[in-house]
């Protein structure tokens, strides 16, 4: 059978010595769970050699495509705070990359696919709970606008993995505009190889930022865009109250897309404090730490571009120093933009915006029912904004200050900034235990809706309410 993936691996060509050749350990009985059939039209593959027990077979790392050169990438990682020099695709395999039909070049990757050389004590394996979870999460993160790799395939393994408890295994192939992660640039300054740095960095430039490589300097320029990108992508997250979970520097992708989604879930009620994570005990994560966690994760890149940027390392700290000082400035035009447009602002008011803020803290409002409810009330009704907001006099009092400041035709802007539809914790919860019981019915139902977020979708309006019971707390485990 021919490959569905036309292969050009430069990653495996390019950077021998940044990653080592393993291959998927497969499972007795390959089921195809869920397939992402329009991406992969997107991506330019046939997607009927896509489906069938072929399908299975591979997407389960049964089969390996002609054409694929698997391999586990190199990186290290500040986790919690703390370095580790050697983390690595543990359980992860880049098959290879593709070219979709305007030329943009993507990672094709197995997750759950079996013990690499990385694996430490892990057993290289992925339950089919936390693989769904990324698939939901991630796809619903793409409809939302915001940049992500994506999801083409769920498939079992057929095999038992033991966590707490016995699970079904399952792999996930994940598609990524690249798995160069800030924590691949860190091992090899850990190891002080400056030589395999630059070439990193070089080709990470010709991969993603072509562009930088006519600049003065190209290493500072490349930090200044990985600055900009993971700027503008806090801001789209907190836009909608989404908490990754696990910000840690080998989670960090330099294409500024998500990536890594661990222990992540979207914020109901508002509190900048909110942490899901159950192994984030500290709340280092929380909402509203997100971009000083980012910032911090940032000067770790600079760090570890030092010897590129200048070989004076005055100069060079003196020149990342500056960078990254730029990184709060970059996050501020972000945030206050979006912040701005979820508003229904003509331009932008930081008092009217804390305001708005304070009321949803102070009466527990949920975060997406909330901005929604303000695209209703620039449309006149303010009804569910004030019952959101336990129709306190100083809500009143906030939409008499707010009305004269909105654009031309704002509602209409805020209902396609405003999500109506997040993959609600509850939600995907059900979904994910349904399925891991054989039931997917939930699942599809959860990803349908999820695919359209800005749109009214009668007879799922259930799908936008946040949980009833709010009274424990929601905890997420990560995803291993
Ligand atoms: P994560 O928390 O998923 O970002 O993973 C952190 C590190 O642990 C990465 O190097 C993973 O490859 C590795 N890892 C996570 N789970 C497993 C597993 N079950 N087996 C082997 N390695 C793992
Ligand atoms: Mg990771």
């Amino acid at each position: 059978m021919p490959s569905p993936f036309a292969f050009d691996n430069s990653y495996a060509r390019e950077l021998p010595g940044f990653y080592v050749n393993a291959a998927p350990s497969g499972g007795p009985a390959p089921d195809l769970v869920v397939f992402n059939e329009p991406l992969a039209r997107s991506l330019g593959l046939d997607p009927h050699a896509l489906q069938g027990e072929h399908a299975a077979a591979l997407f389960a790392g049964v089969d390996v495509p002609e054409g694929a050169a698997p391999l586990a990438q190199a990186y290290a990682g500040h986790q919690f705070g703390g370095f580790s020099p050697q983390l690595g695709d543990g359980r992860a395999l880049l098959l290879g990359e593709v070219l979709d039909p305007e030329g943009r070049r993507f990672d094709i990757q197995l997750k759950g696919s079996g013990r690499t050389p990385f694996a430490r004590g892990g057993d290289g394996k992925a339950a089919l709970g936390p693989m769904l979870r990324e698939y939901i999460i991630s796809e619903a993160m793409h409809a939302l606008g915001i940049p992500t790799t994506r999801s083409l395939a769920v498939a079992l393994t057929g095999e038992t993995i033991y966590r707490e408890t016995p699970l079904p295994g399952a792999v996930l192939t994940r598609v990524a505009s690249s798995h160069i992660r800030i924590g691949t640039f860190q091992f090899f300054a850990a190891r002080s190889d400056t030589e395999k740095l630059r070439q990193l960095a070089d080709y990470s430039i010709n991969r993603h930022f072509p562009e930088l490589k006519d600049d003065a300097n190209p290493y500072l320029a490349l930090l200044v865009r990985v600055r900009d990108l993971q700027a503008s992508l806090i801001a789209r997250w907190m836009g909608v109250g989404f908490i990754h979970g696990v910000m840690n520097t080998d989670n960090a992708a330099i294409s500024g897309e998500t990536i890594d989604y661990g222990p992540c879930a979207f914020m109901n009620a508002y509190d900048p404090q909110t942490v899901f994570s159950s192994i984030d005990s500290q709340g280092r994560y929380a909402f509203g730490n997100q971009p000083a966690l980012a910032g911090w994760n940032l000067a770790r890149f600079a760090e570890a571009l030092l010897p590129l940027i200048d070989a004076n390392p005055d100069k060079a700290v003196a020149l990342a120093t500056t960078a990254v000082e730029g990184f709060a400035t970059q996050f501020e035009l972000r945030w206050n933009e979006t912040l701005r447009a979820k508003l229904g602002l003509r331009e932008f008011d930081a008092k009217i915006a804390a305001d708005f803020f304070t009321l949803m803290q102070q009466n527990r409002a949920d975060y997406t029912l909330a901005f929604r409810a303000l695209a209703d009330a620039a449309e006149g009704l303010n009804q569910s904004l004030l019952a959101l907001l336990n129709a306190s006099p100083e809500a009143t009092e906030w939409l008499a200050r707010w009305r004269p400041l909105l654009a031309a035709d704002a509602a209409n802007a805020m209902f396609r900034v405003n999500p109506k539809y997040i993959p609600r914790n509850h939600r995907v919860e059900e979904a994910l235990s349904a399925a891991t019981a054989g039931d997917l019915a939930p699942l599809k139902t959860l990803l349908l809706v999820s695919q359209r977020p800005f749109d009214e979708q009668p007879g799922f309006a259930a799908f936008a309410e946040p949980p009833e019971d709010t009274s424990t707390p929601y905890r997420t485990f990560c995803g291993t």
